[in-house]
């Protein structure tokens, strides 16, 4: 089993998808500033994810959480 961690407040989650799920749901400044490191928009992927068909917002950042957050393995 392994496991992913958010970048932010290192909740843990079983795959990028939920982690971009669980990242978009907050709306604190630590987790928007760092999608500002990511060259990534909160507004824009929230618009992005209820305008548009198919999770595209979630999708958009589960492709930069791929890079920035690896697997982690279990114990
Ligand atoms: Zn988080």
């Amino acid at each position: 089993m392994a496991y992913f961690k958010c970048p932010v407040c290192r909740k843990i989650t079983s795959t990028h998808f939920d982690l971009a799920r669980h990242y978009l749901g907050q709306t604190d400044k630590k987790h928007k500033e760092w999608l500002k490191t990511q060259d990534l928009s909160y507004a824009r992927l929230i618009t992005m994810q209820v305008t548009e068909f198919g999770n595209k917002g979630y999708d958009a950042l589960a492709k930069v959480l791929k890079k920035e957050a690896p697997e982690v393995e279990m114990p």
